[in-house]
């Protein structure tokens, strides 16, 4: 049940209190608080995982680690099916905002210039899933189901890759109005209640309704129970958010149960020390105005330039230090398989046998021959290891790849499919 706190990302609904319209996450907070009631100490434990990370004193000398993601692109008609252009262009949003390269980083308001850094975490795309499907991922709130059907072959949806080394992302059209995306926290963090992370590895990961996997534009979606329309602007950051979860960050106003129901809380709280206490989400107002816990002197406003609150996605911009220090501390210690070793060297070496390239050296072209038809990312690099080529969600037998503009050297053929990776080298002449 934990997929519903901190899993629900951008789920909205719109009450009516006297004569201010507020959108909430409400759906997200019932379930938190319903936890609370179901796994009793449930909040005091969520903050001693938050307390043992801020006591390792991290110092910001960070590395920089790179994520191997797996795009799985389940659609139900061809406007579903979004070209590799967009997931790529998408996946440098991802790369920007968690190397602060965004460009609208120095949007960010002076108060909170001190708290905001770079994650020095990258992600490369490792592969392409592409699923044609007639299942329907549906969000059930009354069921209390999320539509983690997407997430197996079985169901209409597509299998995950190795789940311990590779982040997921599911794209796909959600139906049941106001859920924009989830994530689902880091499994095995101490003291998490039984049930708190992916009911299964396989299951692990971050689901993107496809209107939001996108850099421009806007998207309209009912509210919760179907109560008024939301819109919001999309800059590709919905996975930005759910990937935070993913590497265990909470909701920047803390998901209190008052903020259920459009109150401020300020008693509750995400637990890292820097961000400004805040009592509801920015309900996609990025009013400098906003202030929803007024402590007196020296207090911040709030902020919806985090990552991790819900404001339009085109003022959203920042992490702080304590947001960075929970999520590399993740990748040390619950998603370390994400992180450990070369991208390459984390998937199982495939059989040489797998794949034929001939004729080898080459001239005008080689091919690239296989008998598996299995999706699979293939990608030709020069002898420094640079991408002069790549196909993503190759699912054919045979590849020609014309070679009379390379360079004549050496090249590696790199192919990484769901069951593993095999590099190979090819003589251009
Ligand atoms: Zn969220």
């Amino acid at each position: 049940m934990w997929k519903f706190f901190l899993g629900l990302s951008l789920l909205l609904s719109s009450v009516q209190i006297g004569q201010t319209q507020v959108q909430e996450p409400c759906a997200a907070a019932h379930y938190l608080h319903h936890l609370e009631a179901t796994h009793p100490g449930f909040e005091a434990a969520t903050r001693q995982v938050y307390d043992r990370v801020r006591g390792q004193g991290q110092a910001r000398d960070l590395t920089l680690v790179t994520i191997p993601v797996v795009v799985h692109l389940v659609y139900q008609n061809e406007a579903q099916n979004l070209p590799d252009s967009l997931i790529e262009a998408v996946l440098e949003v991802l790369n920007q905002d968690y190397r602060r390269l965004n460009v609208d980083a120095i949007q960010v308001r002076e108060d909170f210039l001190p708290v905001v850094d770079d994650p020095f975490i990258q992600f490369e795309l490792v592969g392409v899933e592409r699923v044609a499907t007639t299942a329907t991922f549906e969000l059930n709130l009354f069921g209390g189901t999320l539509p983690d059907n997407v997430k197996t072959t079985a169901t209409g949806g597509s299998d995950a890759w190795d789940p311990e080394h590779h982040l997921n992302i599911w794209v796909c059209n959600i139906e049941g109005g106001a859920l924009l995306g989830y994530a689902y926290p880091p499994a095995d963090l101490s003291h998490w209640p039984e049930g708190a992370s992916a009911p299964s590895p396989g299951l692990d990961g971050v689901v993107v309704h496809y209107e939001v996997f996108r850099r421009t534009g806007t998207f309209t979606t009912s509210g919760l129970f179907g109560l008024g329309n939301i819109t919001v602007s999309v800059r590709g950051r919905t996975i930005t958010h759910e990937v935070g979860h993913y590497l265990g960050l909470r909701h920047i106003w803390g998901d209190g149960l008052l903020s259920t129901f459009g109150i401020p809380d300020c008693n509750a709280d995400d637990g890292v020390e820097d961000t400004p206490n805040q009592g509801l989400n920015s309900q996609f107002s990025c009013d400098p105005a906003n202030n929803t816990c007024n402590e007196g002197s020296g207090d911040l406003p709030d902020m919806w330039e985090n990552f991790m609150d819900y404001a339009q996605e085109d003022c959203q911009n920042s992490f702080t230090f304590g947001q960075i220090e929970i999520m590399r501390s993740v990748l040390d210690n619950e998603r370390a398989g994400l992180i450990e070793g070369s991208v390459s060297t984390r998937n199982v070496q495939l059989p040489t046998s797998t794949l034929r390239l001939y004729p080898n050296p080459a001239t005008d072209n080689f091919v690239i021959q296989r008998e598996e038809n299995t999706s699979a990312t293939v990608r030709l690099l020069n002898a420094q290891g640079q991408i002069t080529r790549q196909w993503l969600s190759w699912t054919q037998n045979r590849l020609e790849v014309a070679t009379a503009s390379l360079p004549a050297g050496l090249y590696y053929v790199q192919y990484v499919s769901r069951e593993g990776q095999l590099t190979q080298a090819v003589v251009v002449e």
